[in-house]
């Protein structure tokens, strides 16, 4: 499930937002203040922020100028909320290093809508869509592969080590990115756990011959295409 840390501080809104998102699907956590929302990124780091821009005590653009400087917050997926409609405002916040820019009020039908772009542009591992590469089909939500008819049995680690890859296709990933994007950013694991896990993926995959899909690229990790080489040259 993906989680969302919702930094607000007049809890009326926190509650209004985390309501629709918790009702589409999300984990929520709420912050009233800056350093709530630091302690939260602390532990588990969320797929996506909605950050206030008034809080008390630091301000939510000093938040997101310090996430964008730090290599473990980097890439985080920011929407600043902000009661201030000034252009001048707009551009500090998104110089600051938000994705994204929603003025109070706003319809939370907007926000979701916000939401789920910037995951698709961001994070899509962080979506329930299903993802169809090639003729194979992972869909989150109701936790099955398939390929036409055919359904694969994978275990819970293959089935998010897959579900990655089909969000990120065609991109070599790091055994280390793996574990990062997969297995999360606080386990300690060694990177060979990553081919154990990649070697599972295969042999599930097998059932439906579409093992080939998840390449390793020599020296820099694995990847997953759609035309693998030797099915290519075969054709
Ligand atoms: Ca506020």
């Amino acid at each position: 499930m993906s989680h969302i840390l919702v930094v607000e501080d007049e809890s009326a809104i926190a509650e209004l937002i985390s309501i629709n998102l918790r009702h589409a699907g999300f984990e929520v956590t709420i912050a009233g203040t800056a350093e709530q929302a630091q302690a939260a990124v602390n532990g588990e780091l969320p797929d996506l922020i909605i950050l206030d821009w008034m809080l008390p005590g630091q301000s939510g653009v000093a938040l997101a100028k310090r996430w964008r400087g730090e290599a473990r917050t980097r890439e985080l997926p920011v929407i600043m909320l902000t009661a201030r409609a000034d252009e001048a405002d707009k551009i500090t916040g998104l110089d600051a290093g938000a994705d994204d820019y929603l003025t109070k009020p706003f319809s939370t039908n907007e926000l979701m809508a916000r939401i789920r772009a910037l995951l698709r542009r961001k994070a899509p591992e962080a979506l329930d869509a299903a993802v169809e590469i090639g003729a194979l089909k992972i869909d989150p939500s109701t936790r099955r592969v398939t390929r036409g008819d055919a359904e694969v049995k994978v275990g819970a680690t293959e089935f998010r080590l897959l579900h990655f890859f089909m969000t990120h296709p065609e991109r070599v990933h790091s055994r280390a990115q793996l574990l990062d994007r997969v297995w999360g950013d606080h386990v300690f694991i060694e990177e060979r756990t990553v081919d154990v896990h990649v070697k599972r993926l295969r042999e599930a995959l097998s059932q439906v011959q579409c093992a080939t899909m998840i390449e390793t690229v020599r020296g820099a990790g694995y990847r997953l295409t759609q035309q693998p080489v030797a099915q290519a040259l075969s054709a």
